[in-house]
């Protein structure tokens, strides 16, 4: 070793110290190095030692805190439960390690004040027993705390209020419209034929167009339905959801000749009506997104560490990979309601009942080569 002064820590790579020199050396540089405050206080109470962490963080030098009691860096406020405290600890003195929830109020020498967690751990000496506190100045974390907190709180809120909107505007654009659609279902039974050939065909547009917004509507309802109107979470067999699934879609699996199969499903903790919705909803495009041979359509799951892996498979017209994030969107599609009919809500509803169960939900498709659909269930789904 070139200077052995300086770096007494790693004194002969490995070789242990000897000397009671160089263990109060490489205690004291210990102490020096330490990113934290660390300040050592006797059975009375008094400070023994302090780091130059502690000069640093709390503005006092060294020989000021030395032989005064360690209340002096804890806020007037709080220093009578310091000291009942303090002498508890002596009574029965264990290691507290940081992280272990102590966080106290600090002082420093000019009065302010900051969040500091503390460690504590007794320290058999000569001198009779000695106790090390570590101090961590936690201002930061404590703002990234309440930032994230503000973010979070900040977050529920917008969502709750758009989930609010989304659902007094289609409530309430349901009725107008309802005048709209039945008067103009009127007007074309009335005088379809009394008019010229331009109006008839202006009537069959105004008709057409009320029934889509109709539609629409109701779909932007039953989305902003899946966070206000759930049902509970309850044990739910899958396989009992998936045989109700099956028996709503029965017309459309025997019209288009499908054929469905599924492994054994568990029970989980779940909203029975959302998980039978969200069968419904991605068996109903396997089904209609079919290629030229019949659908053939898997339902598998997957065990994992802490929730299942589900997935819906199909051999149909697949999707561009590009496509994959947005088609979860309201109203997305892919292609015209004359190709396929649909109003490109029912991927958000999908989205919407998994995250609710604190789930994920994606595809992995390519043109031409079916899609798989995914998602999961924590194995104790919490309400979101
Ligand atoms: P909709 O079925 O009413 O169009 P969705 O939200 O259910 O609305 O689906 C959005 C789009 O995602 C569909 O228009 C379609 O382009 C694509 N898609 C969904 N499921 C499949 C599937 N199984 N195979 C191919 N494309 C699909």
């Amino acid at each position: 070793m070139k200077n052995p002064q300086s770096s007494p820590v790693i004194a002969g790579q490995g070789e242990p110290l000897q000397s009671a020199e160089d263990t109060s050396d490489t205690f004291r540089q210990l102490l020096e190095a330490a990113p934290d405050a660390i300040v050592v206080v006797d059975s009375t109470g008094l400070i023994v030692l302090a780091n130059s962490m502690t000069e640093k963080n709390f503005g006092y030098r060294q020989d000021e805190l030395v032989g005064q009691p360690i209340e002096i860096l804890v806020p007037e406020r709080f220093q009578h439960m310091h000291v009942s405290h303090r002498d508890g600890f002596f009574t029965k003195p264990s290691t507290r390690p940081m992280g272990s929830g102590i966080e106290l109020t600090a002082q420093r020498k000019d009065g302010s004040e900051f969040p500091a967690e503390i460690s504590i751990s007794p320290l058999q000496t000569d001198k009779g027993l000695l106790v090390t506190a570590v101090v961590r100045d936690i201002t930061e974390r404590k703002q990234a705390q309440r930032q994230l907190q503000q973010h979070a709180a900040e977050l529920e809120r917008s969502n709750a209020e758009l989930e609010q909107f989304a659902y007094v505007a289609s409530h309430d654009l349901q009725e107008p419209l309802r005048i709209v659609a039945s008067y103009s279902q009127l007007l074309a039974r009335r005088y379809q034929d009394k008019l010229d050939s331009d109006a008839n065909e202006f009537i069959d547009f105004i008709v057409d167009g009320a029934s889509r917004m109709q539609i629409l509507i109701n779909d932007l309802l039953s989305y902003s339905r899946v966070g206000t109107r759930g049902q509970g979470f309850e044990p739910t067999d899958f396989n009992k959801v998936i045989e109700s699934a099956l028996q709503n879609l029965e017309l459309s699996l025997e019209d288009k000749a499908a054929t469905v199969t599924h492994d054994n499903m568990p029970t989980l903790m779940a909203d029975r009506v959302q998980v039978m919705q969200l069968f419904q909803n991605l068996i109903s495009n396997a089904i209609k997104f079919h290629g030229n041979a019949p659908p053939q359509i898997h339902l598998g799951v997957e065990k994992q560490a802490d929730e299942f892996v589900f997935q819906v498979r199909d051999n149909g017209i697949g999707i561009d990979p590009q496509y994959a994030e947005r088609i979860f969107l309201v109203f997305q599609r892919l292609h015209g309601k004359r190709e396929y009919p649909g109003t490109g809500i029912g991927l958000a509803i999908c989205k919407k009942i998994v995250e609710r169960h604190g789930g994920r939900i994606w595809v992995e498709s390519a043109p031409g080569e079916g899609s798989t659909f995914f998602f999961t269930i924590p194995l104790n789904a919490q309400e979101m």
